[in-house]
């Protein structure tokens, strides 16, 4: 296994289609397109094509003795003025996979996937070409999407052959391969394994997610003549529910790996919004993460309670909108267990951590055993030109994903 080729090749793509303001991988665009052509050529000395699926996924496929598939890859498409490692990390380490096979006939199948806009950053839809292969995709909810220059996606997939009304044929052809396991190696994008100054972390899964917007309507009054006991101030019930909220998620973080919970109030607006008056109306959003999907439920039934009674001290009512929600996808215990030796094996420690970010991997938790497994995060920065890893740590989470990729391919061949 050749960690730096890995790295070589990660600088290669980075300098071809980055600028000094980051990766401009934007997904359905010119740049995007060339990365894949540079891809396309490495695949091509390797002996192996790069097929196309109905959804803009590529995939390269080096057959083994047995149909049983290992799947690896990430994906190809940046954020504007994005990191060099985000997504092409896990590309290019599932290409150095191909290459340390392709000499020779391996026991198991090994396929490679590049998914098609993971970021979702032009359209607004993350994770597109894997929820069209998960069937997860309705096409109803993206058909009307435009870009700020008012480029309809629908046009935009045209334009690099993709139809949008067939994208779903996806996930017939993902069927049609006998998947035992998906590995996708990432960068953490966060700031968990810095702080323990390790390299390497296996991912349990990722957080399911609640989101919300609280509506609390009280009555707008004068500042200077209305006594406090009389008011009915929407902002201050608003208020006492974001904290009620943090110190729920606080009671339900538990000490130990994947027992971590979060809560963020990151949108709250007032009306009338005037110094001199009593806010009647107040919005607030509620995201609320977990790995465990009734710690999940009960942080959600409990902040109800919190904001009823924090609407009944300040004498407003409350109403709650559902804006997004996400359940938890929990990797593989197998997988799990498969990737904390590889990685223990490499660099002497398996921290464990559950991605607050979501993934194409969590698409593919549905439909066969998933895992993903993290490395570093320099300053906690990602989908910025400052994104990176110290390049020791780097080597040590490519090789530690090799090892992984080689201990599922037998323990698959073994099934
Ligand atoms: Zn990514």
């Amino acid at each position: 296994m050749d960690a730096k080729r890995v790295i070589a090749d990660l600088r290669e793509l980075a300098a071809r289609t980055g600028t000094a303001d980051g990766a401009q991988r934007l997904a359905w665009g010119p740049v995007w397109r060339e990365a894949r052509e540079w891809f396309r050529g490495k695949v091509d000395e390797l002996g192996l094509t790069v097929r196309r699926d109905a959804a803009g996924n590529d995939w390269v496929t080096l057959p083994g003795v047995s149909t049983r598939t290992v799947i690896v890859g990430s994906h190809l498409d940046s954020v504007p003025n994005g990191g060099w490692l985000d997504g092409a990390l896990g590309v290019m380490a599932a290409l150095e996979a191909l290459r340390m096979h392709a000499s020779s006939k391996p026991p198991v199948t090994l396929t490679l996937v590049d998914w098609a806009d993971e970021e979702g950053a032009r359209f607004g839809r993350s994770l597109l070409g894997s929820a069209a292969a998960a069937a997860s995709l309705r096409i109803d909810d993206v058909r009307e999407l435009q870009d700020r220059q008012g480029t309809r996606l629908v046009d935009a997939l045209t334009e690099n052959g993709v139809a949008l009304e067939r994208m779903l044929d996806a996930h017939r052809e993902l069927k049609t391969i006998d998947a035992r396991a998906y590995l996708e190696l990432h960068i953490e994008q966060g700031p968990v394994l810095e702080s323990m100054n390790k390299p390497t972390g296996v991912v349990l899964g990722t957080f399911g997610v609640e989101r919300h917007m609280l509506r609390f309507v009280g009555q707008a009054a004068h500042s200077g003549s209305t006594p406090i006991p009389m008011r009915r101030d929407a902002f201050l019930a608003a208020a006492q529910t974001a904290l009620a909220c943090r110190e729920i998620a606080v009671r339900h973080s538990k000490p130990g790996p994947g027992n971590n919970v979060v809560c963020t109030v990151g949108v709250v607006n007032v009306e009338p919004k005037i110094v001199t008056a009593v806010p009647g109306v107040c919005e607030m959003s509620l995201d609320q993460r977990a790995l465990d999907a009734r710690v999940l439920a009960t942080m959600l039934d409990e902040a109800r309670e919190a904001a009823q009674r924090a609407a009944q001290e300040n004498n407003v009512r409350v109403e709650w909108r559902n804006v997004w929600r996400i359940e938890p996808r929990p990797f593989d215990r197998t997988l799990i267990e498969l990737c904390e030796a590889a990685v223990r094996e490499e660099t002497g420690d398996a921290p464990r951590l559950p991605s607050g970010p979501l993934h194409d991997a969590a698409e593919m938790v549905p439909h066969m055993p998933v895992v993903m497994m993290f490395t570093y995060s320099s300053n906690g920065l990602s989908h910025c030109k400052e994104e990176d890893t110290p390049e020791p740590h780097l080597e040590k989470s490519i090789r530690a994903y090799l090892r992984l990729v080689q201990k599922t391919m037998d323990y698959v061949a073994h099934l």
